[in-house]
């Protein structure tokens, strides 16, 4: 059974009918395609029940993998999907976008024999899809109101999955995001060709369904102060991710046409959603017909060059420091993006940009990896005398996400942060250094997963239910009695 459907081969292949940042074209569609029931069944039962359940394991939320393939492979769906949910609030995002060669795929039994892993991301997508479509997914409505109240900065999947686990206990949950759309990430980040945007608006809904307030084109610190929120609830948690770009300042920074991953990848998932975008319309963010260069090694990058190519540019490359076995990014990320007509510059380091007003060429220079740093990792060391130039008038700089200033902006001075400007915690109650405010997802771990912001989201949940318990019950056992 294929896992996927990806029926082109090279950029050839890409007509311009298919061109259209907008368009949603079934064989241009990264998404797992949905297994029938015979097709999911026959998947599930592929799995040996191996009775160590290494998927499970290295699943971040430690999903019961082998129950609900099990349950799959007898045609019981509510069941397993019932499962499924109990450790996931997220199932039919992760089934789509887990890099899950590296987590639960990666480490089953039958891959490591060599048969091909049980394709478990595709099978939770199938499970969750099928509830939703049967009304299995329910929103998350307390048998009662507990009459304290939580205020959570950030809706992205941290923020999701920290709503509904705490809605569900019976806490007012309100959530506030500087966006227009609530995801996070998941919304404005990751491509809809990967993550189709329906999906998340179908939770963010279930959620009001559930009685928590959106508050939208809200920033924390601009719409209203940090410390007016404090007092508003009796927990705060802060996850809004992290957004600084990294970047390179060399010769040529300033010309025209060079723009920072994010700018580029919400341009273009704002257009697939109908919105007005004037620097994607005008073409300034828009791939097609030019020469795109993409410098970078991870999944951001090849979100980059994959949207280049169905914005139907004339030639997409990506140059990294590194080699291929030393990218940070999903090998199968790298596989498609190679399949879909992709080329790769390895081991080559940016030193200049080059053009009169408007970029027109990227000069680099051979790098020769040397001996492991501290972490391992071999050094790049740039080779003297080997420059070179690849001409490029679109060059997308997706070189990862630092913090932001989040003591600044929120003007918060004691709000202590790590060395790399995450917040920090104190990891065994999850709270930040101010009493009642807690952190999770990428502003606490750095850029990382949405499987694991999940995870986060979840734990920070479980920390802030037992505080604000524990001062719920003092109050009550402090409370005079009425005469
Ligand atoms: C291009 C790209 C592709 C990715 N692809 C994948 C993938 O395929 N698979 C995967 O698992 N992970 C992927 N990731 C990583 C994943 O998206 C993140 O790890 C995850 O979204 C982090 O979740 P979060 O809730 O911590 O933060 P976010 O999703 O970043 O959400 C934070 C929210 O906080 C809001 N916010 C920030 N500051 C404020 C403020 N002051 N006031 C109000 N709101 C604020 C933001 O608007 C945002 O909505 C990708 C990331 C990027 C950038
Ligand atoms: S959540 Fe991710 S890692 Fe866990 S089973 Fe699903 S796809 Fe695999």
């Amino acid at each position: 059974m294929p896992q996927r459907m990806l029926k082109f081969t090279s950029i050839d292949t890409l007509m311009p009918d298919k061109r259209d940042a907008t368009a949603r074209n079934e064989d241009f569609d990264e998404i797992y395609q949905g297994y029938s029931v015979d097709g999911a069944e026959e998947q599930a039962s592929r799995c040996s029940q191996c009775g160590i359940p290494f998927c499970q394991v290295h699943c971040p939320v430690a999903n019961n993998i082998p129950d609900w393939l099990k349950l799959t492979a007898e045609g019981r769906l509510e069941e397993a999907y019932e499962i499924s949910a109990a450790t996931n609030n997220l199932p039919e995002v992760c089934g789509r976008i887990c890099p899950q060669d590296r987590l639960c795929e990666g480490n089953c039994v039958l891959e490591q024999s060599g048969h091909g892993s049980v394709t478990i991301g595709s099978v939770e997508k199938y499970i969750t899809d099928t509830a939703w479509e049967r009304g299995w997914v329910k929103p998350p409505t307390p048998a009662f109101e507990l009459g304290q109240s939580v205020g959570i900065v950030g809706a992205g999947p941290a923020g999701f999955a920290a709503a509904e686990q705490l809605r569900r206990r019976g806490y007012e949950i309100h959530i506030y995001d500087r966006y227009d759309r609530a995801g996070g990430l998941m919304m404005y980040g990751i491509p809809n060709f990967k993550l189709e945007k329906d999906i998340i608006e179908r939770r963010a809904n279930l959620l009001t369904d559930g009685g928590i307030t959106f508050h939208l084109n809200f920033e924390v610190g601009r719409d209203a102060s940090f410390a007016e929120l404090h007092r508003r609830h009796d927990a705060i948690l802060i996850a809004t991710g992290v957004y600084k770009d990294r970047d390179v300042q060399m010769l040529g920074s300033g010309l025209d046409g060079i723009f920072p991953a994010m700018d580029y990848l919400t341009a273009s998932n704002r257009k697939g959603l109908g919105d007005k975008v004037p620097a994607f319309d005008d073409g300034t963010l828009d791939a097609r017909d030019r020469d795109v260069l993409v410098i970078g090694g991870g999944d951001t990058a090849m979100d980059c060059v994959r949207t280049a190519v169905r914005q139907g540019a004339k030639s997409v490359r990506c140059v990294y420091r590194r080699d291929r076995e030393n990218m940070p990014g999903s090998r199968r990320e790298v596989t498609h993006a190679e399949e879909e007509g992709v080329e790769f510059v390895w081991l080559a380091s940016p030193e200049a940009y080059l053009g009169d007003r408007e970029v027109t060429s990227v000069r680099f220079q051979r790098i020769h990896l040397g001996v492991p740093d501290v972490t391992g990792r071999q050094t790049p060391e740039p080779i003297e005398g080997s420059s070179f130039s690849i001409d490029a008038d679109l060059v997308i700089k997706a070189l990862g996400f630092d913090p932001e200033d989040i003591p600044s902006m929120f003007d918060q001075p004691d709000l202590e942060v790590t060395r790399w400007g995450t917040l920090q915690v104190d990891h065994r109650n999850l709270m930040t250094s101010m009493d009642g405010v807690y952190a999770a997802g990428d502003i606490v771990r750095g850029a990382s997963l949405v499987v694991w912001a999940i995870y986060d989201g979840r734990l920070v949940a479980e920390a802030i239910h037992h505080r604000l318990e524990a001062e719920a019950r003092t109050e009550f056992n402090t409370a005079v009695p009425a005469e």
